[in-house]
C-alpha cells in the first residue's frame, strides 16, 4: 500500500465490520450513533452488499402458523416466542431508522395458503387460538392470525381455508439498504467495497483482517457475513441456504396486493406493483441448495414456474423477466449467533429466513456488546 493510501482509504479503523448487509450496516450505524469519535470501516467483498439483504423477497413478516408449529416441535416455547418478539422489535427499529416511505413499506397483510388435500386444516385452526394468546402476551398484538373460510384471490390451486395476518407487510429491500448506506455515509462511516476477506485473527491485541491485496488492522472487528461465515470460520454452527427467486413481467389484471406463505414458508410470493415475485422451494433439493454459489438451477426454477401456472392460475404467456438467487445463513436452531468469538472479534450471523425483521436488532445487539467493552 502507498503511504497516501495508508493515511486514507486503508487507514486502520477503530472497528472493522466485515459484511455490509442489513446486519453489518446497522451495527456500524448504532456504534457511530452511540460514539461519534469511533472510526468505523465497513468492508464487503462486493461493490454493493451481495448476500441476502438486496436479494430477498421483501416480506416484513414475523412467522406463519405452520412455521411456528414447526418451530415449536424443535425449540422451546420460550425460544419460539422470544424470536418472534425480536423480529417484531427489529422491524419496528428498522422502520424508525429508515422511514416507511424510504423503503416503500406497506402494511398489506399476509395470507397462509394450503392445499385442498391438506388433512391438517383443523389442527391449524386449533393452533390459532393458542398462538394468538401467546403473541398477545409477548408483543401485545391482538388476534394476529385469523382463520378465513373463503379465499378472496383468483388462485385455483388452494383450499378455501386460509389464515390472514393483518400485521405483516412488504418493503423494497433495495431502497432499504440504499437508505441505510446513505445514513451511514452521512455519519462518516467509511466503506471498503470489493474486497473479500480471507482471514481474521488476533495478534498482540489487534485484529488482523486480510484480503488477497492488503492487511487491515483494527482494535475490534464485527463479522456480519451471515451465510458466508464458514469461509472464514469453518467451525461455526451455520450452513448456507440458497434461495432462488423469479419475477414476472407486469400482468395487467394482477390487482391484488399482499404477501403469501405456503408450505411452512418454503414457498413465498407477493406482488411488486403488477408483477408477481415468487421464491423458495429449497426443500425440494436441500443438499444442492446448501451452497454459497449464487447460481440458479432448472430443478427449482421449473418447480416455481409450475407452481405459478398450476396453483396461481397465471398463464405461461407472461414471461419471467428477473431471476436471481441469494444466500441465507441457517442452523439447527433458528436464533441468530451474536457473541464474542475472541477478545476483540464479535460474530453477528445466522439470520435465517426472516432477517429483514431481525437484522436491525441483531446489529444493535452486536454494537451493544462492543459498547459494553468501554471502547
Ligand atoms: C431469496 C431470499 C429471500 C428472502 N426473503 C426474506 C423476506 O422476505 N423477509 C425477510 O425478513 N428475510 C428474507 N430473507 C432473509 C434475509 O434477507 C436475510 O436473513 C438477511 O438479509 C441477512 O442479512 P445479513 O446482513 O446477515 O447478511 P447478508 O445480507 O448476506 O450480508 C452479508 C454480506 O457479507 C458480505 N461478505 C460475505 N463474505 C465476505 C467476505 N469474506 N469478505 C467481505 N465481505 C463478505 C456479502 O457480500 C454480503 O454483502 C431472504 C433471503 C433470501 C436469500
Amino acid at each position: 500500500m502507498s503511504y497516501w493510501e495508508s493515511e486514507t482509504f486503508l487507514k486502520y479503523p477503530d472497528i472493522a465490520i466485515i459484511g455490509g448487509g442489513i446486519v453489518g450496516i446497522n451495527t456500524a450505524i448504532t456504534l457511530k450513533e452511540n460514539n461519534s469519535r469511533l472510526d468505523i470501516m465497513v468492508i464487503d467483498r462486493n461493490s454493493f452488499p451481495l448476500g441476502a439483504s438486496t436479494r430477498n423477497a421483501g416480506f416484513a413478516c414475523f412467522g406463519s402458523v405452520t412455521e411456528l408449529i414447526d418451530d415449536l416441535e424443535t425449540s422451546s416455547e420460550e425460544d419460539v416466542f422470544q424470536l418472534l418478539n425480536d423480529r417484531k422489535l427489529g422491524l419496528d427499529m428498522l422502520r424508525k431508522r429508515v422511514g416507511d416511505q424510504n423503503m416503500a413499506y406497506e402494511n398489506t397483510g399476509s395470507f397462509e395458503l394450503f392445499d385442498k388435500a391438506d388433512d391438517n386444516l383443523s389442527t391449524y385452526k386449533e393452533y390459532i387460538r393458542f398462538l394468538n394468546a401467546r403473541i398477545y402476551d409477548k408483543i401485545g398484538f391482538k388476534d394476529t392470525f385469523e382463520a378465513r373460510e373463503k379465499l378472496d384471490f383468483p388462485f385455483p390451486g388452494f383450499a378455501d381455508f386460509n389464515i390472514y395476518n393483518k400485521y405483516e407487510g412488504q418493503i423494497n429491500p433495495g431502497k432499504m439498504i440504499q437508505t441505510l448506506y446513505n445514513i451511514a455515509s452521512k455519519l462518516g462511516i467509511r466503506f471498503l467495497m470489493g474486497h473479500e476477506i480471507k482471514e481474521i485473527f488476533e495478534e498482540n491485541g489487534m485484529v488482523n483482517i486480510t484480503s488477497s491485496n492488503f492487511i487491515i488492522k483494527s482494535r475490534y472487528a464485527v463479522v456480519c457475513t451471515n451465510g458466508f461465515t464458514k469461509h472464514i470460520f469453518p467451525e461455526i454452527n451455520l450452513l448456507p441456504a440458497r434461495n432462488q427467486v423469479l419475477v414476472t413481467q407486469e400482468i395487467p389484471n394482477l390487482d391484488w396486493k399482499a404477501c403469501f406463505h405456503y408450505d411452512k414458508g418454503y414457498i413465498y410470493f407477493r406482488n411488486i406493483g403488477k408483477r408477481l415475485l415468487i421464491g423458495g422451494a429449497r426443500n425440494i433439493a436441500k443438499l444442492n441448495e446448501t451452497t454459497t454459489e449464487l447460481d440458479l438451477t432448472d430443478e427449482i426454477l421449473d418447480h416455481l414456474k409450475e407452481f405459478v401456472h398450476q396453483k396461481l392460475g397465471i398463464s405461461p404467456d407472461f414471461k419471467f423477466e428477473f431471476q436471481w438467487s441469494g444466500i441465507m445463513g441457517v442452523g439447527n436452531v433458528k436464533n441468530p449467533i451474536i457473541k464474542k468469538y475472541s477478545e476483540h472479534i464479535i460474530l453477528a450471523v445466522r439470520l435465517g429466513g426472516m432477517g429483514i425483521a431481525l437484522g436491525t436488532l441483531v446489529g444493535s445487539k452486536a454494537a451493544d456488546l462492543l459498547l459494553s467493552e468501554n471502547i
